[in-house]
């Protein structure tokens, strides 16, 4: 007689997971299925970071460190905080996770109580729902449209709030929808949040993949009250092609550090000390290879957004950061293609998987089932073909 816990059976399983198992064993049979269903740069660690990590382990720093990260490290994160967005931290408002993830993780469990509020603006990255719920919080959706570029809408945000509000999760630039929200929103939600006090937690883990010009701020550099109840997401694994090296971290109120820290220290400990000392290496060295990767991005996905276009019953807008483009599939909702008829988001993904050998992540993963995302973290080549069989199954 197994039972698991109550908390465990809320999980709920990856929507995803059906679509990706079926891709791999289509690949391990020998179809060329192309992905865009990546959520990770298609790029190698930059080789400064990688000789970091091996001079570590030849000088010997393969122990524990501080359970909340390594001082130097910490330092490295607040001289970039103060550099690159404009705030001033000290290595005591710094918790280094295993990756920002893990980051993630930790402010729920450190600010929540059984019966708050956090906000969630839909699309949302899949796991800020679990995570909430493991927290024994409860999500509040606030769907944002297409119109207003997948961003939360003043008056949408303030019927969502209730005395049970406890925070804001806003994640810009944006993964699902590459939203880069400006600094005159920033400063809408900001004064809302001060007046409700209410927690902001920003998660900029895509800020350094911006394009056509836009700027990333963190809500957090806007004035000091705003700074006091945000909590700064980031890590290595997006901007510095690190994802496996599991680093993130988080910069807050020193309070919630310290509330952070201590829950991490009997979770996991410290972060790897290894992948710890390279990201130093990250923060401090070479920069060029964070931008060769961004025009890289920018071209595929110049090209992706236009390609889309073309398409008879797609569109899209185009995203002005991260590295996916959510697809309007709202025209082709009720039409029946190569005799099956698309309901929703998933429907159309498994048609396209079984029919163009192309895998894509339905929108119902990110609370939406009127799009599909397609990552661009693939090559221009991958990008074209699979377009071009997506364009053939749907109109010839
Ligand atoms: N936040 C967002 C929006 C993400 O897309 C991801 C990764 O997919 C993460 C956080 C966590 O990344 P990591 O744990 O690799 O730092």
């Amino acid at each position: 007689n197994i039972q698991l816990s109550k908390k465990a059976q809320q999980v709920s399983p990856s929507i995803t997971l059906a679509i990706d198992s079926k891709a791999k064993q289509m690949k391990a049979d020998g179809i060329n299925v192309i992905s865009f269903g990546v959520g990770e740069p298609d790029f190698a660690t930059p080789e400064n970071i990688k000789n970091a990590a091996i001079e570590a382990i030849k000088k010997g720093f393969t122990t524990y460190t501080p359970a909340s990260g390594l001082p130097q490290l910490k330092q490295a994160i607040c001289n970039k905080l103060k550099a690159e967005n404009n705030l001033d931290y000290k290595p005591e408002n710094i918790v280094v996770s295993n990756g920002g993830k893990h980051s993630l993780y930790n402010i729920f469990q450190a600010i929540c109580n059984p019966g708050d509020e956090v906000i969630i603006p839909v699309p949302y990255w899949v796991s800020y729902p679990d995570m909430v719920a493991m927290a024994d919080a409860t999500p509040v959706f606030v769907h944002c449209t297409e119109e207003n570029e997948f961003k939360l809408n003043k008056e949408d945000l303030l019927n969502a709030i209730t005395s049970k509000t406890k925070a804001i999760i806003l994640n810009s630039p944006s993964n699902p929808t590459g939203a880069v929200y400006t600094k005159s929103e920033l400063e809408e939600i900001a004064r809302i949040a001060v007046e409700r006090n209410i927690f902001i937690i920003s998660d900029e883990i895509y800020e350094k993949l911006v394009y056509e010009g836009e700027e990333h701020i963190s809500i957090a550099s806007l004035n000091d009250k705003i700074k006091d109840l945000t909590i700064v997401v980031n890590g290595m694994s997006k901007g510095y092609a690190m994802t496996g090296w599991r680093i993130g971290y988080t910069a807050s109120h020193a309070i919630l550090a310290k509330g952070m820290g201590n829950i991490q220290s009997h979770a996991t400990s410290n972060p790897n000390t290894i992948a710890q000392h390279a990201s130093i290496e990250g923060l401090t060295g070479d920069q060029s290879s964070i931008e060769q990767m961004r025009v890289a991005f920018d071209e595929r996905r110049k090209f992706m957004v236009q390609r889309i276009n073309e398409i008879d019953g797609l569109s899209c807008i185009a995203p002005k950061g991260a590295f996916y483009v959510m697809m309007n599939i709202q025209k082709l909702l009720g039409t029946t293609i190569q005799g099956v008829t698309i309901h929703n988001s998933m429907d159309l993904s498994e048609l396209l998987l079984d029919k163009a050998n192309v895998a894509v992540v339905p929108g119902i993963a990110f609370g939406t089932d009127e799009f599909i995302r397609l990552s661009y973290a693939t090559s221009l080549e991958n990008i074209q073909e699979a377009l071009n069989r997506i364009d053939d199954l749907l109109n010839k």
